[in-house]
């Protein structure tokens, strides 16, 4: 198996720590608001990565934290809190908040057939490590002490900065305004920071410095070690997190334990929408959710994104969505009747070239572009029915498609799914008049549309 390490900057051999286990970090969803596509990409990709080491025969310990501590807004430790923005915005209080985004998150993970993992800690209920660590980074004399919390010096670590390639003097030059005067270095960052004296918090705990709450970087540092080890083989994220979070996680082990905890270091590049990131004012924010109640099922999301390599990034649009859904379809519709002389045990074969083919692909940093091509040219091979399915169905064990149980093996047309994405807007406007004139128009092309509470679906009229 060779993975891409952002350490070496090149594509290594992966040598596990103990044979033919691996251990496996992710850093998590902050739980203060809907996961949209751009997060479900991540844990997709991530997906891929445990499923490939499972096909290829490895025990796999993979934790994705919960972020449900409300850090601040910019990586410069100032701001707003997340999770209390998250609060005021929906007048529940941040525990309800992250329970809420937390069982969404665990809603997203199903509809994208995306397993669960073997931990998932949440970072209130590890603040006690986080402490053990700050303790150990500040004995080691890492750290110093402001008016609003215990900072990280970073200029005590030589290295810093050098996972990301960053330029120092340049970072120092383009702070003309510091926006905390305090700080020694403009890189140092927040290990614990302090309450306001004058308002409580809702989230906010008792320290050996003063009440407060943990920086974010340290709850990764702590729970990644806490079940994995001090080292430990992978640790992934998004590119957004190379030159802060992760750089900063690297600065702490050193602190704490005198080396770097991961041995490989994995980051996936970005979804953008019309060739820019997804944010509220380039568009393409959509939730999972969203795309259901276009008509739209999460699983063509899935191969979407099976169809980008996670280094490259992918461009989100509903036109490529489509695109996807019609190819997954197609998948879905190759699976055999079942033919009771045939149904015996064994009779179905894998095709072996192809198996081999198959995991030199996927044990190529995750060469799922290539991994698709393969598909399709098993589909167009000479293989019987039966072979072409028993074949795709064990690579799937990877893709992740779910395609044995094709949930939906008809084809919705487009204009159906054109009249219902007017429906859904006509609704959402109240105008329930239209809507419900588009939904008879559907009725009489031969397709039922059932509303839920935060999904639709559309099905043929048998
Ligand atoms: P957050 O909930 O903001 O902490 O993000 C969870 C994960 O989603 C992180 O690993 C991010 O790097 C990743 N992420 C956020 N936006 C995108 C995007 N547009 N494309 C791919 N990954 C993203
Ligand atoms: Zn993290």
């Amino acid at each position: 198996m060779k993975i891409y390490n952002t350490l070496t900057r090149q594509k290594e051999d992966f040598k596990p720590i103990k044979e033919n286990e691996v251990g496996i970090y992710s850093c998590g969803p902050t739980v203060y608001s809907s996961p949209h596509i751009g997060n479900m990409y991540a844990y997709v990709c991530w997906d891929v990565l445990t499923r490939t080491f499972k096909y290829l025969g490895y025990k796999v310990n993979n934790v994705i934290n919960i972020t449900d501590v409300g850090h601040l807004i910019s990586d410069a430790d100032s701001g707003e809190d997340k999770m209390e923005k998250g609060s005021k915005r929906e007048g529940l209080t941040v525990w309800e908040i992250a329970k809420k985004y937390e069982n969404e998150f665990l809603e997203n993970l199903k509809e994208l057939n995306i397993e669960l993992p073997w931990k998932m800690p949440r970072a209130t209920d590890h603040i006690q490590e986080q402490i053990e660590i700050i303790k150990k980074i500040e004995a080691n004399g890492f750290t110093y002490r402001t008016s609003d919390g215990i900072y990280f010096d970073t200029s005590k670590f030589a290295d810093y900065g050098k996972f990301a390639n960053l330029n120092l003097e340049k970072i120092r030059e383009g702070m003309r305004v510091e926006v905390n005067e305090e700080k020694k270095n403009p890189s140092d960052f927040a290990l614990w920071k302090f309450s306001p004296t004058n308002e409580k918090r809702q989230m906010e705990w008792e320290s050996p410095w003063r009440m407060g709450f943990p920086g974010w970087h340290i709850e990764c540092t702590a729970m990644s070690t806490k079940y994995l080890g001090e080292t430990f083989d992978i640790h992934t994220g998004g590119e957004d997190h190379i030159s802060v979070h992760h750089t900063n996680e690297i600065a702490q082990s050193f602190a704490a334990f005198g080396h770097n905890t991961a041995h490989y270091w994995m980051h996936n590049a970005f979804i953008t929408f019309k060739g820019e990131k997804i944010s509220k004012s380039s568009g393409g924010l959509y939730t999972i959710f969203d795309l259901k109640e276009m008509g739209f099922d999460p699983m063509a999301f899935r191969y979407m994104v099976l169809s980008s390599h996670y280094r490259k990034g992918m461009e989100f649009s509903l036109e490529n969505l489509k695109v996807a859904e019609r190819a997954l379809n197609k998948l879905r519709g190759l699976k055999p009747t079942p033919n009771p002389s045939l149904d015996r045990a064994g009779s179905y074969s894998v095709n072996l070239e192809y198996k081999n083919e198959f995991e030199e692909k996927i044990s190529d940093d995750l060469a799922m572009p290539e991994v698709l091509a393969l598909v399709w040219k098993v589909v167009k091979s000479d293989l019987t029915l039966e072979e072409k399915w028993a074949t795709i169905l064990d690579f799937d064990k990877v893709l992740g498609l779910d395609l044995d149980s094709a949930k939906q093996n008809f084809i919705i047309p487009e204009e159906i799914i054109e009249l219902n994405n007017k429906r859904i807007v006509f609704r959402k406007e109240k105008n329930y008049e239209e809507a419900d004139e588009l939904r008879k128009k559907i009725n009489s092309l031969g397709y039922l549309v059932e509303d839920s509470e935060n999904q639709c679906k559309i099905r043929p009229i048998k």
